[in-house]
């Protein structure tokens, strides 16, 4: 989200003229658009803030501008402002078309700050200026903010309410994607799947975005478990390029926990629908968020995210111990008393089983083909080739002169770890000869 929000950044500040460098100590303007999701997400801003005092003492010659965007300046702004005598400049998520009118007030000598969150904004006329993406995968946001206020979350007081993009705005955007070569767009909202222009559900979205492009895969994060109808699923199912591949945010196995933290599903209702998935689409893989040492969390409830995540078998978990955020219900209503030492022995203990799951999930893999989008030049070695696939799992390969990254290739499984398959190049290919073959088989 950030990333697509920097996105929109770059286009506003490049209307006015600026231009963008590629290392800090070249810039006049800095900006650092952060993340409050976490204290330790705040704690990264916080030391990068300190070295950028640095960089400032040491050209006094030339002056520097220094501006904080995104979630930390909605929530934090006196203490950025008052604390950091660095920072001239706080901007919100919704304020970014203020920032060439704030950038003028620093000019003339003033802090500049401007916070307000908005029931409208949702940035649909601003092309986003893609500097550092690879050419083949962009993201597009289609809503923002979030109304569920889970207990533990500082989304909704960051972000404001939600709203969702003209789904005309989006396919024009994915129409000018395809036209530049992209063949991967991830649709992005914090609560993605409640997307609703007023005339379009997310259902009606994901169908019209399958049709721009048939050799452009579609993706999309964050979902909310809570709308998942089966009109959805069904869709995603018969598409050949929206991607079998479904996050589906858990949080907790324990329906007390589900509760204080506001939760609108059960465990039972939650594997009902993990069930269903994999009924509609065959083949599709998961994954999910959790959180361990929730307020109250004991041992039983944490034994029962352990069993939810035994249970379901993702295929991918991103896993935190809890952070407690102010102005959120859990701050004003429960105690953090889950002691430090024990959410991090939970934490560990759901990583550790997790990895031993993917493992043996990837083992299945092995033997199998796949259509493999190609991203580039795998991190490990220049000799190979990596990309995903409609899956979402990484696959590394020998690279060949006549495959380039854009391509889609058919590969055969051969070796995997807990992260990632290898394999073996079998052709290049495309989504619809690959779909031709699958239905064939
Ligand atoms: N809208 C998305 C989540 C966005 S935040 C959704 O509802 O799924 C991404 C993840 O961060 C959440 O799913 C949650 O697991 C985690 N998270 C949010 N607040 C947290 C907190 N206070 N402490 C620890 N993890 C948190
Ligand atoms: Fe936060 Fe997601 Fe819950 Fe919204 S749905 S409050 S973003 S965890």
């Amino acid at each position: 989200m950030n990333v697509s929000d920097t996105e929109i950044v770059n286009s506003i500040l490049m209307e006015e003229g600026m231009q963008p460098v590629n290392e800090p100590e070249e810039a006049e303007v800095i900006f650092i658009n952060t993340c409050s999701i976490r204290e330790n997400a705040e704690e990264r801003v916080w030391n990068r803030l300190k070295e950028f005092k640095a960089l400032k003492r040491e050209r006094k010659d030339r002056d520097m501008t220094v501006g904080v965007l995104g979630c930390m300046a909605e929530r934090i702004r006196e203490q950025i402002m008052e604390k950091e005598e660095l920072v001239d400049l706080v901007v919100g998520p919704d304020a970014y078309r203020d920032l060439p009118k704030l950038l003028s007030d620093v000019d003339d000598g003033q802090k500049a700050a401007n916070t307000i969150l908005s029931l409208e904004e949702t940035y649909a006329d601003i092309k986003p200026v893609r500097r550092n993406d690879n050419g083949v995968s962009a993201f597009v946001t289609i809503m923002r903010g979030c109304d569920n206020m889970c207990a533990f979350c500082v989304v909704p007081f960051t972000r404001g309410r939600e709203r969702s993009r003209t789904a005309e705005s989006i396919i024009e955007e994915l129409q000018e994607l395809s036209d530049q070569g992209y063949k991967e767009v991830t649709l992005l909202g914090q609560n993605v799947n409640s997307y609703d222009d007023g005339e379009h559900s997310f259902a009606d979205l994901m169908y019209k975005a399958s049709q721009v492009d048939p050799e452009m895969r579609i993706r999309f994060s964050s979902p909310h478990p809570k709308d998942f109808p089966e009109e959805l699923l069904e869709i995603i199912a018969e598409q050949p390029n929206l991607c079998n591949y479904i996050h589906i945010p858990a949080q907790s196995g324990n329906n007390e926990v589900l509760e204080r933290m506001r939760r609108p599903y059960t465990r039972e209702q939650y594997l009902e629908l993990v069930e269903k998935m994999r009924e509609i689409i065959p083949g599709v893989t998961l994954s999910t968020d959790i959180i361990t040492g929730f307020c109250g969390e004991t041992e039983e409830e944490h034994e029962d995210t352990m069993s939810l995540m035994a249970k379901v078998k993702y295929d991918l978990a991103y896993m935190f111990a809890y952070s407690e955020r102010g102005r959120t219900l859990a701050q004003r209503k429960y105690e953090d008393d889950v002691p430090e030492d024990v959410k991090k022995r939970r934490l560990s203990e759901i990583i550790e089983q997790q990895m031993n799951i993917q493992e043996e999930l990837n083992k299945k893999e092995i033997g199998r083909r796949h259509l493999v989008l190609v991203e580039g030049t795998s991190k490990r070695s220049d000799e190979q080739l990596c990309g995903r696939t409609d899956t979402n799992k990484m696959v590394v390969f020998d690279r060949e002169e006549h495959i380039e990254k854009g391509d889609y290739v058919e590969v055969t499984i051969t070796d995997c770890t807990s992260a990632t398959l290898m394999g073996d190049l079998i052709k290049k290919s495309s989504i619809q000869e690959y779909s031709r073959e699958t239905v064939a088989a």
